[in-house]
C-alpha cells in the first residue's frame, strides 16, 4: 500500500516516525520529504489522514493562492491553473 502526503501529494516511503493506538485506530506518524508531518489513522472500517488530504485544492503554482476547483485562472494573479 502506498501512502501520500496530504499536503503535497508526495508519496511517503519508509517506516513511520512513531505509532500508537487511538480508540479503534492504529495511528502512524509520517514525515514526507518536504518535512510535512501527518498522521495516518488505520481502522477496520476506514483509513484516513490528519490533516485531511488536500486533493480537492486548486492551488496556483505562481502565487500559491487557493482557487475553487472549477477555476481555470488564478483569482489572485491570473495565471492559468
Ligand atoms: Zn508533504
Ligand atoms: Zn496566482
Amino acid at each position: 500500500m502506498s501512502i501520500s502526503c496530504p499536503k503535497c501529494g508526495l508519496e511517503v516511503f519508509g517506516p513511520p516516525e512513531r505509532e500508537w493506538r487511538f480508540q479503534q485506530y492504529r495511528v502512524s506518524r509520517f514525515r514526507c520529504e518536504h518535512g510535512d508531518k501527518f498522521n495516518l489513522y488505520s481502522g477496520a472500517s476506514k483509513t484516513f489522514t490528519i490533516p485531511r488530504s488536500m486533493v480537492e485544492k486548486n492551488e496556483c503554482k505562481s502565487c500559491a493562492t487557493h482557487n475553487p476547483l472549477e477555476a481555470i485562472y488564478c483569482k489572485n494573479c491570473g495565471t492559468k491553473l
